[in-house]
């Protein structure tokens, strides 16, 4: 993308008032190094900041706010990698430990798609190493013989990751198995901040952030898109969080193929994470702290990943339509059977694309279901209270 990046007369006058020499920067697009936006996070006026987030947002997507309706599937909850945060996973011996059969899973997809009318199917699942190799290849072929039109958003890099090494065979060739089967897209998680110095506490056995970056960057050279997500709201501080962002702009530069960055605000239930004294030192970090991540996410990447989705499943309703009037622009899907992050809250949420919808509209925004790729549909229906139509 290489847009010309005007900002508004009022904005340029906002701007200058507050005399925040980053957000000068950020509002015309230019790169930010990671200290650079630590100072545009901590210290650029909350006001001037989402502002501007929200108006490139707005401006960027001509006032399209979206969702998906989509379905999520784990066809594992077994393993064996215990990051630190994760309330998800099961060891193999635990009565509440399961592996889903292709049969079963393909038959919940296709009940939904021809119920539902679902747009993606979204399917994770742990590094569970007594799954073979073949599972993964037949479980995409058979996904893909229930439409052409359906798309598969399917593993995160850090699946691949644990493949690989679990059956010595390249990251790059798994990406083209399942490609050929029919995978359009790999699935934003594996990682939860680009930081060594935050993964290495939360999850020393997952893949490095250079990992990370370099399976993305080969799923897109191979024409797989892929999306990146942030989980924030642990032990990270706004560097950590520059940092993140700083290499993901980096990254789609050189090989460009993110789809969307999704922001996961971490949800610590009963989490081991949740009970360290690092954690806690740092828990007391509400809504404004969630909505400077939404705004600085959507200045730094401007110009490079356009849809900045605020996770309603992490971030709960009332924060991620919050989120929609501060710099995202999408919500994410209807996640029917969402299982991870609900493992940790200990409950289920459930929404429809009405209650979507109405988020969308009562946060000024024209409402549409999307396709992963944000290719726009009208709504069907949407929920309207009486004030609404004065
Ligand atoms: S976050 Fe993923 S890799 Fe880590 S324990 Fe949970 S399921 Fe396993």
């Amino acid at each position: 993308m290489n847009r010309e990046l005007i900002p508004p007369r009022w904005l340029e006058k906002l701007v200058l008032r507050h005399e925040h020499s980053k957000l000068d920067k950020a509002i015309y697009g230019e790169k930010l190094e990671p200290p650079e936006i630590d100072s545009l996070f901590r210290e650029a006026d909350f006001h001037v900041l989402t502002l501007a987030a929200d108006y490139y947002a707005r401006k960027i997507k001509n006032n399209r706010g979206s969702f998906v309706v989509n379905l999520y599937v784990s066809y594992t909850n077994i393993c064996t990698t215990s990051c630190s945060f994760c309330a998800f996973y099961e060891q193999p011996t635990s009565p509440r430990s399961y592996v889903r059969s292709i049969d079963e899973i393909t038959s919940i997809a296709r009940n939904v798609y021809e119920k539902k009318g679902i747009r993606e199917i979204h399917v994770v699942g742990g590094n569970n190493p007594s799954i073979p190799y073949d599972y993964y290849l037949e479980l995409v072929s058979k996904l893909r013989s229930i439409s052409p039109n359906l798309v598969l958003k399917m593993f995160t890099a850090e699946e691949v990751w644990f493949i690989s090494k679990n059956f010595g065979i390249s990251t790059e060739k798994i990406l083209e198995d399942l490609k050929e089967r029919g995978l359009n897209v790999l699935s934003g998680g594996g990682t939860e901040i680009l930081d060594d110095e935050i993964q290495l506490k939360i999850a020393p056995k997952k893949l490095s952030p250079q990992e990370y970056l370099r399976i993305h960057e080969e799923a897109h050279k191979l024409g797989i898109k892929s999306n990146v997500i942030m989980m924030y709201g642990h032990i990270e501080e706004p560097i950590n969080i520059a940092r993140h962002l700083y290499r993901i702009r980096m990254l789609e530069e050189k090989a460009p193929g993110f789809i969307s960055l999704v922001l996961v605000r971490y949800n610590p239930g009963q989490t081991p994470l949740s009970k360290t004294p690092l954690y806690r030192s740092k828990q007391y970090r509400y809504g404004v702290y969630d909505l400077r991540i939404v705004a600085v996410s959507r200045l730094v990447l401007l110009n490079y990943i356009d849809n900045i989705v605020a996770y309603w499943v992490a971030m709960g309703k009332k924060l991620a339509q919050a989120a929609l009037e501060h710099g995202a622009n999408d919500l994410g899907g209807t996640f029917y059977n969402e299982t991870v992050i609900s493992s940790a809250k200990g409950s289920r949420e459930y929404t429809t694309p009405e209650e979507l919808s109405f988020m969308l509209r009562t946060a000024r925004w024209i409402p549409y279901e999307r396709d992963t790729y944000y290719n726009y549909f009208p709504v069907k229906k949407t929920i309207s209270l009486p004030w609404m139509e004065q």
